[in-house]
This record gives C-alpha cells, structure tokens and sequence, in this order.
C-alpha cells in the first residue's frame, strides 16, 4: 500500500462526503434509477461476468454464475425497486400519554459514505447486491472487491465507472494491505464479507473509529440427519449443497452429523460419494464441477484429507491422478467418514469439496458438539419429525436454518442473511439491508404547548402529582 494510494483513498472518501452532504437525501426516483443501472449492468453482460468469473476460478460452469450470481443480483434488485417507496416512508409510532401532545415517528436516513469489502467465492454477488443494497438506502459507496478474482473485480469497476460518477460509487482494487487501510478509513458504515479471521481486524478497526459494522463471515454449518430420514433424500440435498462451487459457499454443508450408530454414519457417507459421482462424472474433466480458486486453497484441502487418512479415517474419492488434479486446481469430491474430532478438518471451516461424515448417537449429543464451537452461519436438520426440528431450533444459535435440504433460506429476500456471533453480527437482504444500512431516526414533533410545562422546576404540589402518576401509568 503505498501512500498515494492512502491519500487517493481519503481523497474519494471527502469528494464523495462532500457529494452526500449536497444531496443528503437522494429522492425515490434517483434511487430505483440507481437499482436499475445495475440491473442492467448485470443482465447485459452476462457472458462477460462468465468469461471474467471463470477466468478467475480456473474454471466455473456458466450455469452456476448466472443461476448463483447474476440472478440473485437481479433478483434481489427487483424486489428493492418494488418495494422501495413503502421502505422509505416514515414510520409513525405510538405516543406515551405522558408525552402527548405530539406526533412520532421513524424517519429511515442514509448513513452516508459506505465502505464494502467482498470475498472471491461469489465475487459478482456479494460486491454487487451490498452495493445495490446501500444505493437504495441513499448512500454512496467505496467498494474494495478480492484480490483473488481479478478479472471480475476488473469488469466490476469498468462497468460501475461506466453508470456511476466516483462520487457516487467507486471500486478500489488490491490486497491486503489496501483492505487493512481502507477499514481503517472513517466511513458511516463498513459491510465486510470475509473470514471469521479477518472479519475481527475489521471490527477492531472499525471500532477505533466508532464506524457502525456488518459483518458477514464464515464457520462450520453443520448438516443433522435423523434416523429415519430418507438416505437418499438427505444424500441429494447435502451432496448439493457441498460440491456446489466445490464447496466454496460460505452456507455450505460443512459436515454431517449422522443421528444412530457408526453405520449410519457409513451409509449416508457412500451414498453422498454415490451423489457426487452422478453429479459429476469424471470429475477432473467435468464442465460442471468448479475448480479451487488457487493453489494454496487445494494444497490447505490436501493437508487436511492428508490428516484424516493418517489418523485412519475412511476416506472416499473418486481415482484421480494426483498431480494432474493439482495441476488443473479440480479437487476431487472427498467424503471423510467418522474422522477423529481433534483433527483440522473438525476445527477449521473446510471451505472446499470434503464432507466429513460423524456418527452421533443421539441430537442432544449433536446439539452439544454444535454448542461446543462457534455459532455457524448456517445449520440444516434432515427429520420428518416437528418434534426433532422444533428440539434442535430450541438447542442451538445459527444465522440462519434451512430444513430438509441445504442452503435455500439464502434464495428468499424476505428473510434475513447474516450470522450469529463468530459468523457474523447485522444482516441484508430485502429489507433486512436496507434497514441494517439505514439510520433509523428518531423524530417526536410537539405541539405548540407540552406537557413538560406541567413539570417545569420549581417543582410544587402539580409536578409531584404528575411524577406520583407516571410512575402508576
Ligand atoms: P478473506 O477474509 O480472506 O477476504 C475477504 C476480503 O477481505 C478480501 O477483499 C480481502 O482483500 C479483504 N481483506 C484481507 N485482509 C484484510 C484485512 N486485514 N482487513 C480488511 N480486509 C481484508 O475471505 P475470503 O477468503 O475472500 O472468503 C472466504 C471466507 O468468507 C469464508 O470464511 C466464507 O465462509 C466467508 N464468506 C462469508 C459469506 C457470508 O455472506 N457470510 C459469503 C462468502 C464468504
């Protein structure tokens, strides 16, 4: 980082304060248009964003980057310029008899200057719905995409610059360093996406500066079958939601725990190996199946299937020549059944295409391995039975919970996205986002006479009566 770039950086962050402070309250109409120049931007250059993602990963299905990126942007942007007016208005609330006579409401305000800071795992999608998220809340925008999608993050700031004036929003490229001294600028709010890791120094940075944060992170979701769910039902579902993007979705499956015995455990590993087989046939040279962003993610997976053949858990792959895949970054899709709990692969957030496979005799057991570590982004439960569900919702903490499949509840704007403590604090969405990059404030207008007049100093016989009855009211 060096200090021009420090210095361009504060210089965008007053130019586009200084523009947010003559026009503090873009109007409805400025907003929808603002949503819909990125819509645009997102559905008219679709082959552009799949060239630009796959040249980034290595290699990437079309499908996944229309379906999983270009469609939740669009998607997600629809909704907001719909229901946008209705989010807008002022709230009226109720008035306490003691405060009367007057009028309250909650005015929704921009925040200001907003500073987003993307992963590389949905490199389109999770820079690009933040930002539409903030414009349709007034704000203007100073985004830092990842390093490790150059390409995208290229496209990304050719087109934004394009649609939008640096005042308005602007893309800052590069890496660590430059992430480290952008959260440490004095933003009205940071929306970082990332590790739970890099998540902290966000945090703390963002805390120097009293800097309101969202903070959306990673961690372990666990995936709990019940006894008598269909095998194959829980096999679909959980094969899907773990290879999808070979594993490198922050909601994915990140292991299972198989209610029963360690056969159970046996029997729903080689039927979610079976899945992945159907899925993707030959794995190495498949068109769908994606490939791990970069050498030090594969060689981190290797390392960590390594452990577990070592400490002699059973291990299910599909052949492959080792270092043909490790040339072409295709990991193959790795089931790990009943590895030792201490190992990496039990500790870490996998983040890749190995599903470890656990036996747990019972859900009291496996909501207390659940409650034992970090509360994860997501949690899934496989049961036929309310009573099971409603048992494991009660007994554990997650952000968010899908049931009977795996990673859906992130595909409905009306819910919110966000984690829970180590995988993250706030959260978007629909009006979820445009409520978390809002103010909300605070406006109680009283008429010509109040009832502070009652209680004015010196306090006599009145106010006494006064006080003696707020506190029975
Ligand atoms: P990362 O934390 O390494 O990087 C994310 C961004 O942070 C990049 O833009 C990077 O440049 C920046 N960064 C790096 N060091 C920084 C620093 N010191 N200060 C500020 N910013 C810094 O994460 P990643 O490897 O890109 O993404 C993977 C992680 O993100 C996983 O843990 C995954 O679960 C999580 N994730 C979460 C969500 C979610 O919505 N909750 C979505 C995608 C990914």
């Amino acid at each position: 980082m060096t200090d021009a770039s420090i210095a361009e950086m504060n210089d965008l962050l007053a130019r586009q304060r200084a523009a947010f402070l003559a026009e503090p309250n873009r109007s409805l109409k400025a907003r929808r248009e603002d949503l819909k120049k990125i819509e645009a931007i997102t559905l008219d250059n679709q082959q552009a964003w799949v060239e630009a993602v796959s040249a980034d990963f290595g290699h990437r299905n079309a499908l996944e980057t229309r379906l999983l990126e270009l469609s939740v942007v669009a998607r997600g942007i629809k909704d907001m310029r719909h229901k946008l007016a209705g989010w807008m208005k002022p709230q009226r609330v109720s008035t306490p008899l003691m405060s009367m006579p007057g009028r309250s409401y909650v005015r929704p305000d921009p925040k200001g200057v907003v500073g987003i800071v993307s992963p590389w795992n949905y490199p389109v999608q999770l820079a690009l719905l933040p930002l539409a998220t903030a414009l349709a809340a007034g704000n203007r925008v100073m985004l830092k995409p990842s390093e490790l999608t150059p390409n995208t993050s290229a496209l990304m700031s050719k087109l934004l610059a394009d649609i939008f004036p640096a005042e308005q929003v602007s893309v800052l490229e590069g890496g660590p360093d430059l992430a480290e001294a952008f959260c440490a600028l004095p933003f009205d709010h940071i929306f970082y996406t990332g590790s739970t890791r890099v998540g902290r120094s966000v945090a703390a940075a963002a805390g120097n500066n009293l800097v309101p944060v969202t903070l959306e992170l990673g961690g372990k979701s666990p995936a709990l079958v019940s006894p008598d769910y269909s095998i194959d039902d829980a096999a679909h579902a959980i094969a899907w939601g773990r290879f999808l993007n070979a594993g490198q979705t922050c909601v994915a499956v990140d292991h299972v725990m198989a209610i029963g015995d360690a056969e159970r455990a046996r029997t729903i590993g080689h039927a979610v190996a079976q899945k992945a087989e159907t899925f993707y046939p030959d794995f190495a040279d498949n068109p769908d199946y994606t490939t791990v962003i970069a050498g030090q993610h594969f060689a981190r997976l290797e390392s960590m299937v390594e452990e577990a053949r070592a400490a002699g858990a059973e291990i299910l792959q599909p052949a492959h020549d080792p270092d043909a895949v490790r040339a072409t970054r295709k990991f193959p899709p790795t089931v790990v059944i009943n590895p030792p709990e201490n190992l990496r692969l039990m500790r870490e957030e996998i983040f890749g295409p190995v599903l470890p496979v656990l036996s747990k005799p019972s859900f009291d057991a496996a909501i207390d391995t659940v409650n034992a570590g970090d509360r994860p982004l997501a949690l899934y439960v496989f049961s036929d039975m309310s009573s099971e569900i409603e048992h494991v919702l009660d007994h554990t903490h997650s952000g968010g919970v899908t049931i009977n499949n795996a990673m859906l509840h992130v595909a409905n704007d009306a819910l919110p996205f966000g984690g829970n403590g180590p995988s993250g604090q706030g959260a978007y969405h629909g009006k979820f986002g445009f409520d978390e990059l809002t103010h909300q404030r605070a406006v109680f207008r009283v008429g010509r006479w109040h009832t502070t007049r009652l209680v004015a100093p010196p306090y006599g016989k009145r106010a006494k009566s006064i006080t003696d009855l707020a506190l029975k009211l």
